[in-house]
């Protein structure tokens, strides 16, 4: 009955990798907050603390300002990961 999480360990990447800091131009350190559809992903999947969240949220926004990053995608670009094909 229970569905298969997708995301099973909740942990903030973040706190782990100890960012102090983000850089709206450093976008690959924002591709594992942002969904296949380059949404910003909600807390609750991720795992990410409150504090590190904020500080993401903050920098998406000015990523997508700076057109680092895409407001949305359509349909058909939807990729598995963002930034895959940039690596
Ligand atoms: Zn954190």
């Amino acid at each position: 009955m229970s569905e298969k999480r997708k995301y099973k360990k909740r942990y903030c990447k973040y706190c782990e990798a100890k960012v102090d800091f983000m850089d709206y131009k450093e976008v690959a350190s924002l591709r594992f907050s942002l969904s296949e559809r380059y949404k910003i992903m909600p807390r609750r999947l991720t795992g990410n603390c409150k504090r590190h969240q904020d500080m993401i949220t903050v920098v998406i926004k000015r990523a997508r300002a700076a057109a680092l990053v895409p407001y949305t995608v359509s349909r058909k670009q939807v990729v598995t990961a963002p930034f895959e094909n940039l690596r």
